[in-house]
């Protein structure tokens, strides 16, 4: 990696910032004075210290969003807001993207990461990892549907889904458990039992649970533990 885009990784600036600390002499790798920002350093060999402070390396990064309603689950978009929009632009240096997708209108747990192993493992069909929502739906639901949904419904391609577990909290507040992601899978598995999400929020991916002191629109970076619980 060069020189100057890993500092910028770090967070040690932009690319023309990082360029003066290299020209005043304020970089060294490996206890010698950097000269060239393009030199080719290994994070995981050399050692690079900025003012005589060794700097380490974080090659990935694990965020867990409160997503709010209002965003894509998507990096860009040309014409909607998106989840990478409540990301502060230091954050977003080492190009985080959504782990899967919650509808525009769903809130709650998303994680957000570069390590594209992990986002595989998480998201493999063959992992069946759980996802656990809560949804608010139109009409009462009832043991027939908790029934139902465990046995698997008929959405409406014809696709059976995998057994899900419905858990009544009140008449029309409920938490379901997945372990697939279909496109709008909940919306359409209520579809199925002729009711309506009209709420939706995710609590739960493996064993990672949405930090409620998390407000709408904010995240912090997964602890050791939390990160570790996922491989
Ligand atoms: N199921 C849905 O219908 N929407 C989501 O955002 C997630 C699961």
């Amino acid at each position: 990696m060069r020189l100057d885009k890993f500092l910028v990784n770090m967070g040690h600036g932009s690319r023309k910032e990082v360029k003066e600390l290299i020209k005043k002499k304020r970089v060294t790798v490996n206890d010698q004075i950097a000269v060239k920002r393009e030199m080719h350093i290994d994070p995981n060999v050399d050692q690079v210290k900025l003012d005589d402070t060794v700097i380490s390396y974080q090659e990935f990064i694990y965020i867990m969003l409160h997503k709010p309603a209002g965003y894509l689950s998507a990096t860009e978009d040309d014409k909607q807001k998106t989840v990478l929009d409540l990301i502060k632009q230091q954050d977003k240096v080492l190009e985080p993207f959504p782990v899967g997708r919650l509808d525009k209108d769903t809130e709650g747990l998303l994680l957000l990461t570069n390590d594209g192993q992990l986002a595989h493992e998480l998201l493999s069909p063959k992992k069946h990892v759980d996802k656990r929502y809560l949804a608010e739906v139109e009409k009462h639901v009832s043991e027939s549907d908790v029934e139902r949904f465990k046995e698997g419904v008929t959405l409406d391609d014809g696709y059976v889904t995998k057994p899900a577990k419905l858990k009544i909290i009140d008449d029309k507040i409920v938490e379901i458990t997945i372990t697939e992601g279909k496109f709008h899978q909940i919306k359409r598995m209520f579809e199925a039992v002729n009711n309506k999400v009209t709420y939706l929020k995710r609590l739960s991916m493996g064993t990672l649970l949405l930090d409620e002191q998390l407000k709408l629109g904010d995240y912090r970076e997964l602890t050791e533990q939390e990160w570790k619980s996922l491989q």
